[in-house]
């Protein structure tokens, strides 16, 4: 940010009183603009035994494949938002359940989170930013073109967890978290 977008003034980059970090603050009418992280929320849309994945039309990573995520809109909770993600990139209407996984991206300035989803029915479609969309056995998960380290970090915690039957016991599974390292290219 270079100009204020209260009064479009130039900005200096200071540490307010009574603040411990810097801000964008406005040299002209001082109004003090915050930057905070922003979330990033999906769904791991489930049909019977398969997970729908959207190859991406759009950089970054275009080419390869994701859980249906994206940024979280003003005035959206978190499930509306990623059911409308899962509706607009993959063309599935979802029953989101419980939250799966939280990842921090602090280099990226961002917190992803994907939530459990159920389709009731095999009905998807690419939706303008994706070039194909598609349900996958877990044998088949293309592993080596997926396309953040979340999605496959989550993927991984999933099919690791399906298999040790977490999902069929009656107790309540905790929320997969941890942070994403700066490092982390897939
Ligand atoms: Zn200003």
């Amino acid at each position: 940010m270079k100009f204020c977008s209260q009064c479009a003034s130039p900005i200096s980059i200071k540490i307010p009183a009574d603040d411990s970090r810097e801000r964008h603050v406005c040299d002209s009418c001082g109004v003090i603009h915050y930057f905070n992280p922003r979330n990033v929320v999906g769904s791991i849309p489930v049909y019977r035994d398969q997970i729908l994945l959207c190859r991406r039309a759009i950089e970054p990573r275009h080419g390869f494949w994701t859980l249906p995520a994206g940024f979280m809109e003003l005035g959206e909770s978190t499930t509306t938002g990623a059911a409308r993600e899962t509706q607009e990139e993959a063309g599935a209407i979802v029953q989101i359940g419980p939250l799966y996984s939280l990842l921090n991206v602090p280099h990226a300035e961002q917190v992803h989170l994907f939530y459990l989803a159920t389709m009731s029915s095999p009905d998807f479609h690419a939706g303008e930013e994706s070039l194909e969309v598609a349900l996958f056995d877990e044998k088949d998960i293309p592993w080596s073109d997926i396309a953040f380290p979340t999605v496959k970090q989550t993927l991984e915690w999933f099919f690791a967890d399906r298999t040790a039957g977490v999902f069929n016991s009656s107790k309540e599974f905790s929320v997969r978290s941890r942070d994403i390292l700066p490092t982390e290219k897939i």
